[in-house]
């Protein structure tokens, strides 16, 4: 599904990512884990194509077509989706009809018509059901006034209303606390399937607890210095990382 050949990216002509190798094959769970600053929310970004990040070496192969020169919005159609560490609020437009919309667009950019407000009904329900999402909750307005868990169960949602084939999930930065770490667990538990595949990017070895990923990887300083199965989170999680610096030198 995804295939990272040798990912050399840079930010204001800073040197992040030095070499990236990974593959992620469909039903696959994947943890990105690493220190502070290794460069995992930086590898998310390029993914995901965001713009402020410029690819200096190496590809990025998605469903086996080259994805470098595409647009964000390009790979979010073809089923890359990144979760927001910092999501917007939009007051006014609720859960719902703000994935109503995007469901909307996407099917607009793939040429399709708008979703018959049926179906869309039945797939919220669906999902919202799957996922135990009350429907005042998708009645109130995106991210306004959401807690930290809420923020979590939007996202889910979002993830599960858009059914992407490569979902990244980067959680390093917001601050979970262990009910927001069980409704992202649970979401992706709920949700992954043998087509469909999951990166988790997280310095928490707690999460893991909840998603059990079938490879973990360290970053650090912008390389993966080490893969292994889900054991190596335990691993570190016991060790920290310095270990692995040292078994570097
Ligand atoms: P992690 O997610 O592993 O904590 P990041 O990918 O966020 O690491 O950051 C890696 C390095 O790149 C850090 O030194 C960070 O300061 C730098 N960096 C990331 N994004 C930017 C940016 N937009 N502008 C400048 N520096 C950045
Ligand atoms: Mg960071
Ligand atoms: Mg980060």
């Amino acid at each position: 599904m995804l295939k990272i050949n040798n990912l050399h990216a840079s930010v204001e002509e800073k040197s992040i990512l030095k070499g990236i190798n990974l593959e992620v094959k469909a039903g696959e769970v994947h943890a990105i884990m690493g220190p502070n600053g290794s460069g995992k929310s930086t590898l998310a970004s390029v993914i995901a194509g965001k713009e402020e990040y410029e690819v200096s070496e190496g590809n990025i192969e998605f469903l086996g077509e080259e994805i470098d020169e595409l647009a964000a919005e390009e790979r979010a159609h073809k089923g890359i989706f990144l979760s927001f560490q910092y999501p917007v609020e939009i007051p006014g437009v609720s859960v719902t009809n703000f994935m109503k919309t995007a469901i909307n667009e996407t099917r607009k950019a793939k040429g399709l018509d708008e979703m018959p407000a049926k179906d869309m009904l039945k797939l919220i329900r669906e999902k919202s059901e799957l996922l135990e999402i009350d429907r005042k909750f998708l009645s109130r307005s995106l991210n306004e006034g959401f807690s930290g868990g809420e923020k979590k169960r939007n996202e889910i949602f979002q993830m599960a209303m858009l059914e992407p084939k490569l979902a990244i999930l980067d959680e390093t930065d917001s601050g979970l606390d262990i009910d927001a770490l069980r409704i992202v667990a649970n979401g992706v538990n709920k949700l992954k399937s043998k087509d469909n595949a999951v990166v988790v990017i997280t310095h928490y070895q707690r999460l893991l607890d909840y998603i059990v990923p079938d490879f973990v990887h360290v970053l650090h300083n912008g390389k993966i210095v080490k893969s292994g199965p889900k054991e190596l989170a335990h691993e570190l999680e016991e060790k920290g990382y310095d270990w692995i610096k040292q078994e570097l030198v």
